[in-house]
């Protein structure tokens, strides 16, 4: 029998908002849950999560507190303290309240020249402080047009995958880089491939019972128009979503699709 998997519908905010933007994408989706758990019988059958950028995760714990909506860092250093100046500890997100940290989404691999083994290193530390990790892997069209998707994500898997990971402290996103901000989506045939694939490499790694309970979320111009249907693909597990993320009639009707 196929495993159940709780779906994880997570919001990266990336490099936007203020205070009070934050507050109040925060504050909206926390009355939105509230409305939502207070129905009789109704448990959400999905999971929540907003990652919002690391100066904004106080303001947005304290605006979500006790309405169920996780929250997370999108990213943390791979060493517990030190002299890493502007980086942030996967200690001081779990201190704020964090419950996940984004690990290797592709703007830092761009940006910040971060390796697997980087991401599996701070992947590793996430684990250390308590945090599930995302760990977020894809290919570039340059690598998708020259038929390199599965093998680019099948080696970005094996090189950021933490050691000891388990499906209740590691989530896979599956994120491909030309889908990413620019409107074009994976077609459900394309994700399915790839989620596929990367949950056979799960198997080998970790186990089949495991693999089968791990969650694999697709990111990639999520919206609530194309949400329904990449949700319902079997080894789709919830959405990693940045621009939907940041209006609350987007994100609430992405998570509406479950
Ligand atoms: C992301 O940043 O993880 C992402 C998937 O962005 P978008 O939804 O805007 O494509």
């Amino acid at each position: 029998m196929a495993a159940k998997r709780r779906i994880l519908i997570a919001g990266n905010w990336k490099m936007n908002g203020l205070k009070k933007d934050a507050r109040s994408l925060a504050g909206a989706l926390g009355t939105k849950m509230s409305k939502l758990k207070a129905k009789p019988q109704s448990k959400p059958e999905f999971e929540m999560l907003v990652c919002p950028p690391a100066a904004l995760l106080g303001p947005v714990v304290d605006a979500v507190k006790g309405k169920g909506i996780a929250v997370g860092g999108q990213d943390c250093h791979a060493n517990e303290a030190g002299a890493h100046t502007g980086d942030t500890s996967a200690a001081l997100l779990k201190s704020m309240g964090c419950k996940y940290a984004i690990v290797g989404h592709s703007e830092r691999r761009t940006d910040h020249g971060e390796t697997d083994a980087m991401v599996k290193a701070k992947a590793e530390a996430a684990h250390k402080a308590g945090l599930s990790a995302i760990v977020c892997i894809g290919e570039t069209l340059k690598q998708r047009e020259a038929g390199r998707a599965k093998s680019t994500n099948k080696k970005q898997l094996a090189g950021s995958l933490p050691a000891g990971a388990t499906a209740k402290n590691t989530v896979i996103a599956y994120e491909p880089v030309w889908a990413i901000g620019t409107g074009k989506v994976a077609t459900p045939e394309q994700a399915q491939e790839v989620h596929a694939l990367i949950r056979a490499e799960l198997a080998k790694a970790i186990g089949e019972a495991e693999a089968a309970k791990m969650r694999i979320l697709y990111g990639g111009s999520m919206k609530p128009g194309n949400a329904a249907e990449l949700l319902a693909l079997p080894d789709v597990d919830g959405g990693l979503i940045g621009g939907a993320a940041l209006t609350v009639a987007d994100f609430w009707g992405i998570a509406q699709a479950v």
